[in-house]
């Protein structure tokens, strides 16, 4: 190897060394340099009034959070809130919901959508509203007869509620231009007739009481969503409905069962 010079042995040595000895960029770091696919792409929803996009992150559900539907479902008004998710990619923008597989009775849930821009663990009530990126209609579409089995059997609710385009989402208004967030009519219409209707005052947990409960159990960061509980008048959809939701000061949603 030495040809008599001692910088070429010792540049040889080194080329050599290199060949035989792992690559000496940390596993880590190769990691975020490349994937070994594509990742599926950013789940967004539009922005009213703006070209740039909402990333989200995690969706959360508040369950039974009207005192009507509540009572509809069979339920006590006095429990504490309770949570479940959707996936991040179930909020869908685009007015279509296909007709899910595995079920014959899919229902409507219109709620309120709450978009945050900060999160944090343990957020105070008073403090939850600083968070709030904006808001959106948004309808919980649920397979009711799964969901029902599920009950009976004490399983999660997953298959009946996180399942694809499970979550059809209005452009998000932000916050500074949505006057009263807690109070103002709140109504879907299936093929023009009036299904569910209420008022956001009717909520048992306020928007700031469900942000601190959930702060509590999970991390929350910018770009998660809250569907904060639907009134009642639940119903089933069939193919070909159109399903019109409006929420007094956040606008109107139509989402077309295809
Ligand atoms: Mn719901």
């Amino acid at each position: 190897m030495w040809n008599g010079r001692a910088g070429t042995f010792f540049r040889l040595g080194r080329l050599h060394g290199l060949l035989l000895e792992p690559p000496r960029t940390t596993p880590q770091k190769a990691l975020a340099m490349s994937y070994v696919f594509d990742p599926v792409p950013q789940p967004t929803l539009p922005i009213k009034g703006s070209d740039k996009l909402f990333p989200v992150h995690r969706i959360y559900c508040v369950g039974r959070n009207y005192a009507e539907h509540t009572k509809e479902m069979g339920g006590d008004t006095k429990d504490p809130p309770f949570f479940f998710q959707k996936n991040a990619s179930n909020a869908r923008s685009d007015g279509k919901f296909p007709y899910p597989s595995n079920t014959s009775n899919v229902h409507h849930e219109l709620e309120m959508v709450v978009a945050l821009k900060s999160g944090g663990t343990n957020i105070k009530p008073e403090d939850a509203m600083r968070h709030v990126f904006g808001y959106a209609v948004g309808i919980d579409m649920t397979r009711r007869d799964l969901q029902d089995a599920a009950k009976k059997l004490a399983r999660p609710w997953e298959v009946a509620k996180a399942f694809e385009f499970s979550g059809p989402c209005g452009a998000l208004v932000p916050a500074e231009q949505v006057k009263s967030p807690s109070k103002g009519a709140i109504w879907l219409d299936v093929n023009g007739q009036r299904r569910q209707t209420g008022d956001l005052e009717q909520m048992i947990w306020d928007i700031p009481n469900q942000i601190a409960f959930l702060s509590g159990l999970f991390e929350l960061k910018a770009g998660d969503l809250i569907f904060t509980g639907t009134p009642s008048g639940v119903g089933a959809i069939k193919k070909g409905d159109v399903m019109t939701a409006h929420i007094d000061g956040v606008g109107d949603l139509e989402v077309k069962v295809t």
